[in-house]
């Protein structure tokens, strides 16, 4: 079997601060602590672009989006217009990491909650480039597939039918229409402004129905963003204990209820005004 691997510097792991409640090991929050953040690639009023201080995948270029000025909230609690613009920051140096030229393959995604595999608590995304990790290694196009839930601006929001590892995953496709009138190497992944803002809201609005769905305290979550033959693609994952089939067998679990996740997640889109 094929895979990606790359080394983890344990030396500088082990530095690392944690502020995860349960995992802590500081009550100091190193994002909150704005006047001593170094490395700043861009800002956008308390959205902040850096290098990761503790680049621990050899060899990658790790970089963190700080999404907002307060510790404790998360997405559902961002005005849709900083929601717009974390994704509009993040997406923007997302593909001109993909486009320099440097990485073979880069990464975008969000980890909040103990189960997510973060450290901190303070919101925030991280991209990293690959020099030489494998890009078609990272993903089944298949898993990007679902029952559809909702469609605007070429942006589809569905429920997983194939999962990538188990249970209720949410993905959000862009299809033609989304890049439609843009020229193509200009576009290279670029969408249109109003599909990229519909992206932004669907996305806020899928994690505040999932908090709201799986009433549990410290409830986990990824979001994880993919480049699928330069279209745009978004799954959004509650995160539980990893099911052990998957662990230790690479078996995905796909569950009955997939309907009536879809229906849920169509009923709080309706009472938000999305189907009229
Ligand atoms: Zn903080």
């Amino acid at each position: 079997m094929e895979i990606n691997i790359i080394n983890f510097n344990t030396t500088i792991g082990v530095k690392k601060p944690r502020t995860i409640q349960g995992i802590a090991n500081t009550i100091d929050c190193p994002f909150c602590d704005v006047e001593h953040l170094v490395n700043i690639i861009d800002t956008d009023d308390n959205i902040i672009l850096l290098k990761n201080k503790y680049n621990v995948m050899e060899p990658s270029d790790q970089l963190v989006l700080i999404e907002t000025d307060q510790c404790k909230s998360d997405i559902p609690d961002y005005p849709k217009e900083q929601m717009r613009r974390v994704i509009h920051m993040g997406v923007k140096h997302w593909i001109e990491m993909l486009n320099c030229g440097k990485y073979r393959s880069v990464i975008f995604f969000k980890n909040f909650g103990p189960m997510s595999g973060g450290t901190i608590q303070h919101p925030h995304m991280q991209l990293v480039g690959y020099p030489e990790l494998d890009p078609e290694l990272m993903f089944d196009p298949v898993e990007f597939e679902g029952l559809k839930i909702y469609e605007r601006q070429g942006v589809e929001l569905n429920t997983s039918t194939n999962p990538r590892i188990g249970f209720s995953e949410y993905n959000l496709v862009l299809h033609d229409e989304a890049y439609a009138g843009l020229e193509t190497e200009q576009a290279a992944l670029t969408p249109r402004e109003e599909s990229l803002n519909l992206l932004a809201d669907l996305i806020k609005e899928t994690v505040t129905f999932m908090k709201n769905y799986f009433k549990r305290p410290n409830f986990s979550y990824n979001l994880f963003f993919y480049n699928v033959e330069k279209q745009m693609r978004v799954k959004i994952m509650p995160r539980f204990a990893t099911p052990p089939m998957y662990v230790g067998y690479n078996i995905h679990l796909r569950p009955t209820s997939i309907p009536s996740f879809a229906e849920n997640l169509k009923n709080h889109l309706k009472e938000q005004g999305y189907f009229q």
